[in-house]
């Protein structure tokens, strides 16, 4: 790999990202303790230490309200109406700590944008990435647009003017598409399976896969695509919505990679973006079953160790 130009990886999480209280009354196949599962996969391979993760803070009203209504923020505080949203059993006892998670996570992936803004460099959340999630509502068990809170930061506070999200999820990145809809220095590269959300913009591509589509499509579509989008488009900054659910044993995706196909297309991405020397954030999103976390400590493992990659 072309890791020579490759700068350090800071990797941002806290406990508080897996919830306490999920567990219970969930109709979901989420891995509830993936971000945990990761973390505590990388300190036992020696990729990080305990003391390398940055512990963010939780997302505030207002940070909330660069992107979401204030009628949907108010839902958000109710527990019952969050769990019917995010369809969880609404004979459970929720509590105001459902909530917790999205916040902490999406404080990750706000201060992993902002942190590789100073140090122009690779920030990686273990978390976060809730691309289904819109301006007033939640979808797909995404809660809170947190990629579209952290790009309205930066652009409030002038830091970038052209940012580009990149989302391998295996599902469509609506709910940025939907928030960047009249946003011309957005764009939003997402390829996926079944797409349902079409977005007439300049600066907007949904490229839509078939099932079982293995690895050598995979990565020729993404190698078609991807690097025009980055020659013409120009970016300043990008997030890597790096959802582990195409891989071959997810419980809900069908694109059928393996997990040598799934580093191979992480590495693509962070060399294409690294080669321009554009700082990027990337975050976990969806990834379903028993394996999906280590999909990602791979990745997190590669960009910590580009020697032994
Ligand atoms: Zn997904």
């Amino acid at each position: 790999m072309s890791s020579a130009s490759r700068p350090a990886t800071y990797l941002f999480y806290r406990s508080e990202y897996v919830s306490t209280v999920l567990e219970a009354g969930a109709r979901h196949t989420f891995d509830i303790g993936k971000p945990k599962r990761i973390h505590d996969a990388l300190i036992a391979a020696g990729v990080a230490r305990a003391g390398d993760f940055i512990a963010p803070s939780r997302l505030s009203d207002e940070q909330l309200r660069l992107v979401h209504t204030p009628d949907y923020i108010v839902k958000l505080h109710q527990p019952e109406t969050l769990a019917r949203l995010l369809f969880l059993d609404p004979e459970h006892p929720w509590d105001r700590h459902l909530l917790d998670p999205f916040l902490y996570a999406g404080g990750g992936t706000l201060a992993a944008a902002q942190m590789a803004f100073r140090k122009r460099t690779i920030c990686a959340n273990i978390g976060g990435g809730y691309h289904h999630a819109q301006a007033d509502k939640a979808e797909g068990f995404c809660a809170i647009a947190d990629v579209g809170i952290a790009i309205r930061s930066l652009q409030r506070e002038r830091k970038v003017e052209r940012v580009l999200i990149v989302d391998l999820d295996y599902h469509h990145g609506n709910g940025n598409a939907e928030i960047f809809a009249a946003d011309e220095d957005v764009f939003t590269f997402s390829m996926h399976a079944g797409n349902w959300c079409w977005i007439t913009k300049r600066n907007n591509l949904d490229v839509e896969l078939p099932s079982h589509t293995g690895d050598v499509p995979y990565l020729a579509a993404l190698e078609q695509h991807l690097p025009a989008i980055v020659r013409d488009f120009a970016p300043d900054f990008a997030f890597y919505i790096a959802g582990s659910d195409p891989f071959v044993e997810d419980t809900l995706g069908d694109f059928d990679l393996s997990e040598v196909g799934m580093l191979r297309r992480d590495q693509l991405v962070t060399d294409l973006l690294c080669a321009q020397r554009i700082p990027m954030v990337v975050v976990t999103a969806g990834g379903y079953g028993p394996s999906s976390w280590r999909i990602h400590f791979n990745y997190f493992r590669w960009l910590r160790s580009p020697e032994t990659a």
